[in-house]
């Protein structure tokens, strides 16, 4: 394996070696955006998609975009190929940058801190595909902005923490009786034949493997809804599946130990699982 490359703010060296400065408002605060795209086989899977999130968040906390889409583009095509190409997971990081101190208010003229690397996809492995994976139910104690991927994650991190002290694969965020996402996913239910998942609103990450997912399924004509999903719901749902550019599509067999259906992948995962294969057979050959 060669050894991981980073790009830091123009520069192009060893991932271990990458450094920013202490004052980093992305380290002191928290102050920047985020995104994960996925690569297979060197390509990236909606890249478009994620970059027009990438511009709304950076536009809804108030930051300039560094590049336009194109130059995204071109640098996170040379850091695929810088990797060896393969299978990867794209990360990239805009800061507001280093300013002189610590301060709170937006410091003026401040150039961003532009961030990039990669590192395998770790994909679910076959017998989480096969099995399916055990999630738990949390209060979703985030802010109300939850549609900017900001790089704030701590209550997504004790989220996730407490799933894996459970053997669980991810934790699934409840808000007034509602199951809002998981904690580094979108969550779908199948009731009736039908496939429900989440509105996008404040409460949720616009996940791009969601809006794949609904546009599949209604291409294949699956009946979809788009709507609010209460915790009571889930638990009898027939069927639930997890969405990210990691997991691709997920079906959960257990909430909170009790399970979910049969207690297995259903039909209509095995269903939407195609056709995500499909597609990116399609578009990445
Ligand atoms: N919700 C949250 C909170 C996430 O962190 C993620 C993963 N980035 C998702 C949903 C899924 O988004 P995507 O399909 O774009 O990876």
């Amino acid at each position: 394996m060669t050894e991981p490359v980073a790009y830091v703010n123009g520069q192009w060296g060893p991932l271990a070696q990458a450094r920013v400065p202490v004052l980093d408002r992305g380290f002191l605060l928290a102050d920047g955006v985020y995104e994960v795209i996925p690569a297979y086989a060197g390509r990236m899977l909606r890249a478009d998609e994620h970059l027009a999130r990438l511009e709304r968040s950076l536009a809804e906390v108030r930051m300039g975009n560094p590049h336009t889409r194109a130059q995204w583009l071109d640098l996170l095509g040379r850091l695929i190929r810088e990797n060896g190409g393969g299978d990867k997971m794209v990360y990239l990081q805009v800061t507001r940058g280093a300013a002189a101190g610590r301060g709170h208010p937006f410091p003026e003229n401040l150039p961003p801190t532009v961030v990039a690397f990669c590192q395998p996809l770790p994909l679910p492995s076959a017998e989480m595909r096969e099995d399916g994976v055990g999630v738990i139910a949390v209060p979703d104690i985030r802010w109300s902005r939850c549609d900017i991927k900001a790089i704030a994650l701590l209550p997504n991190l004790l989220a996730t923490q407490a799933a894996k002290e459970q053997g669980c694969n991810e934790a699934l965020l409840v808000r007034d009786d509602r199951v809002t996402e998981g904690a580094s996913s979108n969550v779908f239910a199948v009731l009736d034949g039908t496939v429900a998942t989440p509105p996008k609103n404040n409460e949720i990450l616009p996940g791009v493997t969601r809006d794949l997912l609904l546009e599949l399924l209604r291409g294949a004509g699956v009946p979809v809804q788009e709507r609010p999903l209460g915790l009571a719901e889930l638990r009898r749902a027939d069927e639930v599946w997890i969405t990210s550019s990691t997991r691709e599509v997920l079906a959960v067999a257990r909430v909170d130990g009790q399970p979910v259906g049969a207690g297995r992948p259903g039909p209509l995962h095995a269903r939407a699982w195609a056709l995500f294969q499909d597609y990116k057979r399609r578009v990445l050959i």
